[in-house]
C-alpha cells in the first residue's frame, strides 16, 4: 500500500496570488485537504475535482474542532495512504500551531513536510507600503502576539518596547485597549505610529493610521476588527490609507 504523508502548507494572507507554486502543486496533488477558516476559496481552486476538503475552521471564540481531533484526523488519513495538505492562513509555523501539528504527527511515525506561506504580519504592512525595517527607523522587527494561551505568559512588552524593534502584532484587536495600556506603561510614547489592517490582501482590506494613544478608538470608529494586524514604531507612520483614515498627529 502507497505510503500516506501530511504536508503543513501556508496558503498566504488571504489573496490567492500570494500562495506560493509549491503550495499549490502540494494542494492539487492532494487526497484530503484539511484548511482552517481564513483560507480563501482561490486557494482551494488549486484541488483536484475528486479531492475531499475538511473545513477544521479554526475562528476566535467560534466553536471549532478541537486540536486532538485534527491531529487524529491527519494520522487516520495518513494512515490509509493517503496525501493529506495541511493548509493554513499565512505560514504554519507563525502563530499556526504547526509545530504542535508537526510533533503529533511524527509521535506517530507519519512523514511530514512544511511548506511556508506569506504571514500576514509581513503581508498586511506591505500593503499598505509600511516597510517593516528601514535603515534609518528600524533595524529589525518582532512578530508577537496580542492573545497569550490560556494560562500561558504574555510577551515581555517592556523588552518588546525598549527593543526599538517594529512590533507585528497578530491576535490583538480583541484585547486592542489593554494592549495599548500594556505598551504605555512598558514606556512608548503617546505619538508612536501606529497602524491597523484589516482583512490584508483581500476585497474586504482596510486600514487606519494613528498613534498609540488613538488607534483604539479610530479602528473601532471605521469599524475595524479582526482578523487584522497591529503594527507600532516609526515604520508604521509610512501606512498608506484612504484619506478619511489617517490621524493627523502621525501625518507625514
Ligand atoms: N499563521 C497565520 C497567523 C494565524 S493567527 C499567518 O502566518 O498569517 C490569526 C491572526 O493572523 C489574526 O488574528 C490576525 O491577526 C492575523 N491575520 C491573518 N490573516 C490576516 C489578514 N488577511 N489580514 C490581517 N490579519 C490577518
Amino acid at each position: 500500500m502507497k505510503r500516506g504523508r501530511v504536508t503543513l502548507v501556508g496558503a498566504g494572507p488571504g489573496d490567492p496570488d500570494l500562495l506560493t507554486i509549491k503550495a499549490a502543486r502540494a494542494i492539487a496533488g492532494a487526497d484530503v485537504i484539511l484548511c482552517d477558516a481564513l483560507v480563501d476559496d482561490g486557494v482551494l481552486a488549486h484541488a483536484r475535482p475528486g479531492a475531499r476538503v475538511v473545513a477544521v475552521g479554526k475562528r476566535g471564540g467560534c466553536a471549532s474542532t478541537s486540536q486532538a481531533f485534527i491531529h487524529q484526523l491527519m494520522v487516520r488519513e495518513a494512515r490509509a495512504g493517503r496525501d493529506v495538505v495541511r493548509l493554513k492562513g499565512g505560514d504554519p509555523f507563525v502563530f499556526g500551531r504547526g509545530g504542535e501539528e508537526r510533533e503529533a504527527l511524527e509521535r506517530a511515525g507519519i512523514a511530514v513536510d512544511a511548506i511556508p506561506g506569506v504571514t500576514s504580519g509581513l503581508a498586511a504592512p506591505a500593503a499598505i507600503g509600511i516597510p517593516v525595517t528601514h535603515r534609518a527607523l528600524s533595524h529589525g522587527v518582532a512578530l508577537v502576539t496580542g492573545h497569550a494561551a490560556p494560562g500561558g505568559e504574555a510577551p515581555d512588552w517592556r523588552a518588546l518596547a525598549a527593543s526599538g524593534l517594529t512590533l507585528v502584532i497578530y491576535m490583538g484587536m480583541a484585547t486592542a485597549g489593554s494592549l495599548r495600556r500594556q505598551l504605555l506603561d512598558a514606556g512608548l510614547e503617546r505619538t508612536t505610529p501606529v497602524a491597523v489592517i484589516a482583512n490584508a490582501t483581500r476585497d474586504a482590506q482596510d486600514a487606519v493610521a494613528a498613534t498609540l494613544d488613538d488607534f483604539v478608538e479610530r479602528c473601532a470608529a471605521r469599524g475595524i476588527a479582526s482578523p487584522a494586524i497591529i503594527v507600532v514604531g516609526d515604520v508604521a507612520a509610512y501606512a498608506r490609507v484612504a484619506p478619511d483614515a489617517r490621524d493627523q498627529v502621525s501625518a507625514r
